[in-house]
C-alpha cells in the first residue's frame, strides 16, 4: 500500500500537493513601497530562507544600495525593480515566477 496524502487523501504517486506547494514557495514577488519620511523601498518577498542572506547581500552590492532582509523579506533602498529581478534570474531564478 502506497501512503496517503493527508490533504488531497489521494495515493501519494498521483497526488499533485507537493509539487503544487513547491510551485507555490518559488514564486517572487517584487514591488516598491514608501517608508516613513516618504521613502521609497523595493520589496522583495518569497526568496526562500535558506537563501535569503546571500540574495539580500549579492543584490546590495551590485545594485550598491542598502537594505536588510528578514523573515522572507528583502527590503532595498531605492527603486530596483527592474534590476533586481533581472540579478534574481542571473542567479538561477525562473524569469516567469518572478511578479513585478
Ligand atoms: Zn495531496
Amino acid at each position: 500500500m502506497g501512503e496517503i496524502c493527508p490533504k488531497c487523501g489521494l495515493p501519494k504517486e498521483i497526488c499533485a500537493c507537493e509539487a503544487l506547494e513547491r510551485e507555490g514557495a518559488k514564486r517572487i514577488k517584487i514591488y516598491n513601497t514608501k517608508k516613513k519620511f516618504g521613502k521609497l523601498v523595493t520589496i522583495i518577498e518569497g526568496v526562500e530562507e535558506g537563501e535569503l542572506t546571500k540574495t539580500a547581500k549579492e543584490l546590495k552590492r551590485t545594485l550598491a544600495c542598502g537594505g536588510s532582509s528578514k523573515e522572507g523579506i528583502i527590503v532595498l533602498q531605492g527603486e530596483h525593480r527592474d534590476k533586481a529581478k533581472q540579478l534574481l534570474v542571473k542567479m538561477g531564478y525562473l524569469e516567469n515566477s518572478i511578479d513585478v
